[in-house]
């Protein structure tokens, strides 16, 4: 089994003399930790300087969005190459800010998760429902969409390297966190599925991140779940003392 992965989405915030600051006091406060993995996902303009300023903490990186395409008349868009080069390991797909406030279909992130895998990245392919949608009985029929479409395209080699991450949307930034039960149900549910779709001991070991509204105080009973191997972390990865306790997990 992989270690568990404790990652901040920074989204559209911080400045890149604070993103680096950051970085420093983690270390100084949690080390780098090696039973488990400290993920960053600041903005592209600060990946640079990131890498740069990485040293000892050898922390991973991650973007928050890519385009499939190597290169072309795209403007405003990022490929996946340029991401390698600044030092990228992973690319989160598919986020719900990306589904439900700018368009992205499912079609898209297959395409981006596709790309993902031929670069030899790894996705961290989002999924989750809507409160009207759960409230509809639809949370299975919803990730069973946005887990076909995102995965049509993938190689079932090296599908290790895949992360999915549960977020459901009435929980993200609204300080409404599932329940571990209701998380760990949703999670069960997805490796149910990729065990079928791809290997049973493969399915095993592809990371499941649960995210919405995690805390220092809601991790540790979230992280106790037997299939949630993660987090990912949004307005709580904003502070070094609440990110450093959610990676300080027990
Ligand atoms: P919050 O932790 O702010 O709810 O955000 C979750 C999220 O969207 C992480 O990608």
């Amino acid at each position: 089994t992989q270690k568990p992965l404790m990652a901040a989405n920074w989204k559209m915030h911080l400045s890149i003399r604070e993103a680096v600051n950051f970085v420093a006091r983690l270390h100084e406060a949690v080390g780098t930790p090696d039973d488990r993995e400290v993920l960053i996902a600041p903005p592209f303009t600060h990946l640079w300087a990131l890498r740069e300023a990485m040293g000892a903490a050898g922390y991973s990186l991650a973007a928050q969005n890519c385009h499939w395409e190597e290169k072309g008349a795209f403007t405003g868009e990022i490929s996946l190459p340029m991401l390698q080069e600044v030092g990228c390991t992973y690319v989160i797909l598919g986020h719900s800010e990306r589904r439900h406030i700018f368009g992205e279909s499912d079609e898209w992130v297959g395409l981006k998760t596709a790309a993902a895998f031929a670069h030899g990245m790894s996705p961290i392919l989002c999924v989750g429902e809507k409160l009207e949608e759960r409230e509809a009985g639809r949370t299975e029929a919803v990730l069973l969409r946005q887990l076909e479409t995102g995965l049509a395209r993938v190689p079932s080699e090296r599908i290790e390297k895949l992360v999915v991450a549960y977020e459901p949307v009435w929980a993200i930034g609204t300080g409404k966190t599932a329940s571990p039960e209701q998380a760990q149900e949703a999670h069960a549910f997805i490796r149910g599925w990729l065990a079928e779709r791809f290997q049973k001991e493969i399915a095993k070991n592809i990371r499941i991140l649960y995210g919405g509204s995690v805390k220092p105080d809601n991790v540790d009973a979230l992280m106790a779940q037997p299939d949630i191997d993660g987090a990912l972390v949004g307005g709580a990865s904003l502070d070094v003392a609440s990110f450093g306790r959610i990676v300080r997990f027990q």
